[in-house]
């Protein structure tokens, strides 16, 4: 309730109008930081551009710009950026009206070619700017998701680019554009930010044990918390998410990620993404020389589970955010392999002190509890996969926790559903 209450008190949007010279001003401080990417796409030609500079001199209304306001204070453009840039540019005499039709007599001039009143009044003409002030940090996300229904219209992922920006959003973009498999392996070109959040998607749900059954509040969550992630930390997720990449092309090559038509008894042409987190997720957890010297194998019983396993083709079909679908998939997934490779070599129950250095870096996030890990005495290393239902001790499946919620998790994993067991619960859960 108490929670309930701080929530409606506090302010998460601002109106503000600003003046165009004002804008213009924050442009060149850098107070504004233009948006890369997708808004770069459709830049406004100047005949567009002229029109919109006649919009105001008619006053005609444009629509409400949308900014956020970041951690130190400077904002950045969610929607709008064609229009503040086309206005800067003009009062900066970047180009000359064209194309006018109400105002034919100012086709040809720049800003400062035009008489002094109309420069006035340009310049005092205002744009109407909703703001995403700091405080709706936890909340951006979904306000943002609703006023997205008007005029914005972004992709999640576009909007997770816009409000998450940071560190790990770099990695993203970097990774989507460089690792050079993605295109074969997802089987379509990156459009409006599907790589970044197949790849974001990977992550989220590596730490699959604790998913709640939302997919994309996983994946927000998981951005947040690892916003501004540390150069250690930023380096060993990509090289996690790129060598998992490249041992899978070999292993299964290039309909890796296709799901099974059972109509018309043929993969897909298609790529899947409920397919995908679990092989990737699954391949994730074992070193990439077991992997490679069975793959044979492993691609021959993964294509037959795809092909004629009634129940992971049911986890991949529909309702794929529910919580046994997704938790259910990957270990069967993980579960095959373990059983061509896992019987060769015993592993030990318990990490040994080195596992645990290893992992170690200052920021580390516990993955239970979401929190910070202050020091490496406060660090305990857990499977990711339970060691009870088959989880190797093994770097790939090792993860660092609390102390505290170490203990935690290990007795709730005692009394929570057996994994092995999830094919009987019921199926009808929706997403
Ligand atoms: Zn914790």
């Amino acid at each position: 309730m108490i929670e309930t209450e701080e929530k409606t008190k506090r302010v998460f949007t601002d109106k503000k109008d600003f003046p165009l010279s004002l804008i213009k001003e924050m442009f060149d401080d850098g107070d504004i930081i233009p948006q890369p990417d997708y808004q770069r796409d459709y830049v406004m030609d100047n005949k567009t551009a002229s029109r919109l500079i006649e919009s105001v001199l008619l006053n005609i209304p444009i629509p409400t710009v949308y900014l956020c306001e970041e951690i130190d204070g400077r904002f950045s453009i969610i929607d709008g950026q064609q229009r503040m840039t086309s206005f800067v540019r003009y009062l900066k005499n970047d180009f000359a009206l064209k194309g006018l039709e109400e105002l034919p007599e100012i086709n040809g001039k720049k800003f400062n070619e035009l008489d002094k009143s109309l420069q006035r009044t340009l310049k005092s003409c205002t744009l109407n700017s909703i703001i995403l002030t700091k405080e709706s940090q936890e909340l951006k996300y979904e306000i943002f998701a609703r006023l997205n229904q008007g005029s914005i219209r972004l992709k999640p992922q576009e909007l997770r680019n816009c409000i998450y920006r940071g560190t790990f959003n770099n990695m993203l973009e970097d990774i989507a554009k460089s690792n050079k498999h993605l295109c074969e392996l997802f089987l379509e070109k990156n459009k409006r930010k599907n790589y970044q959040e197949y790849i974001l998607r990977f992550f989220a749900l590596r730490n699959f044990t604790n998913y709640s059954s939302s997919m994309k509040k996983t994946m927000n969550n998981y951005m947040i918390k690892h916003q501004n992630a540390d150069n250690n930390e930023i380096k060993e997720l990509k090289t996690l998410f790129n060598g998992t990449i490249d041992i899978i092309k070999q292993v299964f090559g290039s309909t890796a990620f296709c799901a099974y038509d059972r109509q018309k008894s043929q993969f897909m042409n298609k790529f899947s993404g409920s397919v995908y987190d679990s092989i990737a997720i699954a391949c994730s957890m074992f070193n990439h020389h077991d992997l490679m010297t069975h793959a044979d194998e492993i691609r021959k019983q993964v294509n037959d589970m795809k092909m004629n396993n009634p129940t992971y083709q049911d986890y991949t079909y529909a309702a794929t955010g529910s919580k046994n679908r997704v938790i259910g998939r990957i270990m069967m997934i993980y579960n095959l392999i373990k059983n061509i490779i896992g019987n060769e070599n015993n592993h030990p129950r318990t990490y040994s002190k080195s596992t645990k250095e290893e992992l170690w870096h200052n920021g580390y996030i516990c993955p239970y509890c979401k929190q910070e890990i202050l020091s490496i005495e406060d660090a305990e290393v857990d499977h990711i996969i339970p060691y009870s239902k088959g989880g190797q001790t093994i770097m790939e499946n090792a993860q660092l926790l609390h102390r505290h919620c170490n203990r935690e998790k290990n007795n709730a994993d005692f009394e929570s559903t057996d994994i092995n067991e999830i094919e009987l619960i019921n199926k009808d859960e929706n997403i």
